[in-house]
């Protein structure tokens, strides 16, 4: 492919991401066009290639990523496939972005990040907080070292699951649903961008019926991370709380900077700080998050830097959320 050549994508999966938000980035993005479309469900594909003026929609996976035109795919399928169908898109020469997580276990999210480098293609994982503006401010923020030493920190993802994202994320532990690899996994990414370290220890909680029910996705957890530093951030991760609100509170001893409404996919929020001289707002551009995604992802294609969130950072954020997992079911504290 050559530099003036517009880059092919793929949808493969036809989900309710794709048609909210990846989409538009995608054909945001001058370079990109969105050529095809892949369902399990010959109805859904037709829908999407309808809905979005596509050339070709397949229910063949295969025959999808054979075609000598795509050259991503986008994979936003439930979780529980996203290795099979990410292995299939690196192997057949194309370009991969795959929703988090990545995988059920990161044996299979480290095969994907694998194969897509023999096969020499880009891959990326879909943490979109750290592309949000807000996100980036208190990054620059901590970055500064205005703060002080930091002490205590609260992500609170704490949301109302609306019917219409439940299927799968409510009623099945097999697809990837319950909270911890939907929610506390983009937590696990943001900690990962503030911070620039990984945390030492986790212990967490949840209540007691889903704990004791393997088969039961839990909808609400609560984890507390230590670093080697002394800073214990607490996430709390909820899909049964549609009044609370999401927010970021991060303190240190000469300062605190608070972030309300930014743990959302679009782009909104307040992000201010509290010192000794009083309380300011930090200005933010608001900007779709998903933009940055592709940009990056296209620069990293045509040679031009790294994708926002590479395939290494989505088998970290996907371990950490399952040591989360683990420390809840086991009641231990698991040292990372
Ligand atoms: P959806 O339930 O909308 O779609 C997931 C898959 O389920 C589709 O690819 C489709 O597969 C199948 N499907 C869709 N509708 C139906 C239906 N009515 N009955 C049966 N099967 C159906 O999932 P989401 O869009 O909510 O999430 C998809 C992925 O994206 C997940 O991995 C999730 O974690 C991630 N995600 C990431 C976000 C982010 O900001 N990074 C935000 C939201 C989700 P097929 O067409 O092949 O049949």
């Amino acid at each position: 492919m050559t530099c003036d050549e517009k880059i092919v994508w793929g949808l493969l999966g036809a989900s309710n991401v794709a048609q909210e938000w990846m989409h538009g980035s995608i054909t945001a993005h001058p370079d990109c066009v969105v050529g095809s479309v892949y369902s399990r469900s010959r109805e859904r594909a037709d829908q999407f290639a309808k809905q979005f003026g596509l050339g070709r929609s397949f229910t063949d996976l295969q025959a999808f990523l054979d075609d000598p035109e795509l050259d991503a795919v986008y994979i936003s399928t439930t979780n529980e496939r996203h290795p099979e169908e990410a292995i299939a898109a690196a192997a057949a020469g194309k370009h991969v972005l795959c929703e988090k997580p990545l995988a059920l276990n990161v044996a299979d999210a480290q095969a994907m990040v694998s194969s897509a480098a023999l096969a020499g293609v880009v891959f990326a994982t879909n943490h979109h907080l750290r592309n949000l503006e807000t996100h980036r401010a208190i990054k620059e923020c901590l970055a500064s070292k205005a703060l002080g030493q930091l002490e205590a920190a609260t992500l609170s993802f704490t949301v109302g699951l609306p019917d219409s994202l439940a299927r799968w994320r409510r009623g099945s532990s097999q697809e990837g649903g319950g909270v911890l690899l939907d929610l506390t996994v983009h937590n696990m990414d943001l900690l990962r961008f503030y911070f620039d370290a990984e945390p030492i220890s986790v212990c967490g909680m949840s209540p007691d019926d889903t704990v004791d029910n393997p088969n039961l996705p839990q909808e609400n957890a609560t984890t507390v991370w230590q670093f080697a530093d002394g800073l214990l951030l607490t996430c709390q991760d909820c899909f049964r709380t549609p009044y609370a609100g999401t927010s970021v509170a991060i303190h240190g001893d000469r300062g605190s900077i608070f972030g309300d409404e930014v743990l959302w996919q679009r782009a909104q929020g307040r992000v201010y700080v509290k010192d000794a001289s009083g309380t300011r707002d930090i200005p933010v551009e608001h900007r779709v998050p998903y933009d940055r995604t592709i940009v990056d992802f296209v620069n990293a294609i045509r040679g031009r830097g790294r994708p926002s969130v590479t395939g290494e950072d989505g088998i970290k954020s996907l371990a950490l959320a399952l040591a989360a997992s683990k420390s809840i079911t086991t009641r231990t504290t698991v040292r990372l």
